[in-house]
């Protein structure tokens, strides 16, 4: 076996032997790839088609200790490191270029405990897998409104989804994480055990370590009602005046997404997309008046189970497009802003791209700004703009449309980005990093010096550490 080229964390290069890479792959269980292997370019690929990067090596882990060797030689080599969960990250910070890549997506085991009611999921879990298995047992628990998106990166950042009025964001019911730190040490963080660490994972991303295993809190999650009603776009003010009044107002088992978006005919449309977790007919009540407010062009409500509602969104958001996201919290909706989004939208270069409000949801926003790391508790929605395109070609016009988008709506934001959505630009600059995790970052770069003072765990909104 030939020597091999590869990234350091400083972004020079080295050469690895070709018997250290292949005492490296003797330890680990799964499969390494490298470059022109069979499987590296299904391997490397993650769901924003834009993201093009060629790792020096693709360690695909079978377990916890394939991470612990991943993690022991990125950091005897100082090699450029990533890690994949569910590979959804619209920046592709799963993937380096040049370097390891620690790949969780075969570690996929998950097991339900209907009495305690709590569930273990390992790291390339996915809320389709997540849902499918904990459904068995009419439970569930807060996750991602995209089906194939990762529990492990939506968890760490914060999680938004559809429970969260009843039962707050992913990470709050997160009970314990397994997790492999810097040092190749494998550890418990939970409220008992490195309490710390347990704070940090709640909000603070990848940055302490790869997490092999989440335990979460479930509960009795049946059929609900839920869908969406699309309005014609010409009424776009009107209706999305409408949404932003309904929505300030909603009760814990209601949640709700709204936004702009184009019908497969390609008639642009606002739509505004609901899930009611409680009694159907105190639901029926609820939802009345968006579904007669007007005349909807479409009215897709109706009691669904809750794996059909988390797959509500996977059409808009297929695997292998190109995406670019840009997004902020907002705290209330301005007309001003509804003004700027349909002016924007009417201008809208791809039929597949989006604006949208994503409501945090009641019981997400009642828990203290301090008490995990996700800081953002007093914004009702996370604002953002997905443009998706299919060509290469149209790649500056949609990045350019979008930017505009963002920089025109940051006004009637907190100016606070998530975790999970900053952009390329951002991972690059301290400025929105500091602000995505708002006044926790001193608390945040305290634990990255104390779990991975060299930053190892880098490709991500990085906490620096400052030893
Ligand atoms: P990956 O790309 O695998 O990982 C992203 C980053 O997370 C990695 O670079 C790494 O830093 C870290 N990471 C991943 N796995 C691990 C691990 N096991 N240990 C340590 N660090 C790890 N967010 C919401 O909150 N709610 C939503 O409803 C929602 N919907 C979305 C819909 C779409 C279409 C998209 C593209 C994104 C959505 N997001 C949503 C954002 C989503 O939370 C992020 O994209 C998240 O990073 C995806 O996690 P992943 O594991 O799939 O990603």
């Amino acid at each position: 076996m030939g020597d091999l080229l590869v990234t350091t964390t400083t972004g020079a290069g080295t050469t690895l032997t070709g018997a250290e890479v292949a005492a490296f792959r003797a330890n680990v269980r799964g499969p390494v790839l490298r470059p022109g292997e069979a499987r590296y370019e299904e391997a490397r690929r993650v769901w924003n088609g834009l993201i093009d990067r060629r790792p020096a090596l693709i360690a695909q882990c079978a377990g916890v200790a394939d991470v612990i060797q991943c993690v022991q030689f990125a950091r005897t080599h100082a090699l450029l490191a990533s890690v994949r969960g569910g590979g959804h990250n619209v920046p592709g910070n799963a993937v380096c270029e040049g370097g390891l890549m620690i790949d969780l997506a075969r570690m996929k085991g998950v097991r339900v405990d209907p009495t305690r009611r709590t569930v273990r999921a390992e790291g390339g879990v996915t809320w389709r897998e997540f849902d499918h298995e904990t459904q068995a047992f009419g439970l569930g628990t807060t996750g991602g409104a995209v089906s194939d998106t990762g529990i492990a990166g939506l968890t760490l950042g914060g999680g938004l989804g559809w429970l969260a009025g009843g039962y707050g964001l992913a990470c709050d019911n997160l009970l314990a994480v397994d997790l492999v730190t810097a040092d190749g040490r494998f550890l418990t963080a939970s409220a008992e055990e490195h309490p710390d660490l347990f704070w940090g994972v709640r909000g603070g991303g990848g940055n302490f370590g790869v997490v092999t295993a989440f335990e979460y809190q479930l509960h009795a999650v049946g059929p609900m009602l839920a869908g969406r009603v699309l309005y014609p776009f010409s009424r776009a003010t009107e209706v999305l005046k409408w949404y932003r009044d309904f929505s300030a107002t909603i009760p814990d088992a209601l949640n709700t997404i709204g936004g702009l978006t184009t019908a497969p005919d390609g008639t642009k449309v606002v739509a505004m997309l609901v899930c009611y977790h409680g009694p159907p007919a105190a639901g029926e009540r609820v939802l009345r008046p968006l579904r007669t407010f007007g005349s909807p062009l479409a009215d897709e409500i109706r009691p669904r189970p809750y794996r059909e509602v988390q797959t509500l969104l996977d059409a808009a958001s297929p695997r292998g497009r190109r995406y670019y996201v840009k997004a902020a919290f907002v705290e209330a909706i301005s007309d001003a802003a509804i003004d700027t989004l349909v002016s924007h939208f009417a201008a809208v270069p791809s039929p597949f791209s989006l604006l949208a409000f994503q409501q945090l949801g009641n019981a997400a926003r009642l828990v203290p700004p301090e008490a995990t790391a996700f800081y953002h508790r007093g914004a009702m929605y996370e604002w953002f703009v997905q443009a998706a395109w299919p060509d290469p070609a149209d790649d500056d016009g949609n990045i350019r449309w979008a930017r505009a988008v963002a920089g025109a709506m940051l006004p009637f934001t907190t100016g606070r980005g998530y975790v999970n959505h900053l952009g390329p630009e951002a991972v690059e600059g301290l400025e929105p990093i500091r602000a995505a995790y708002g006044p926790n970052y001193d608390r945040l770069v305290a634990l990255k010096n104390r779990y991975d003072p060299t930053n190892l765990f880098r490709l991500n909104p990085n906490i620096r550490p400052t030893v």
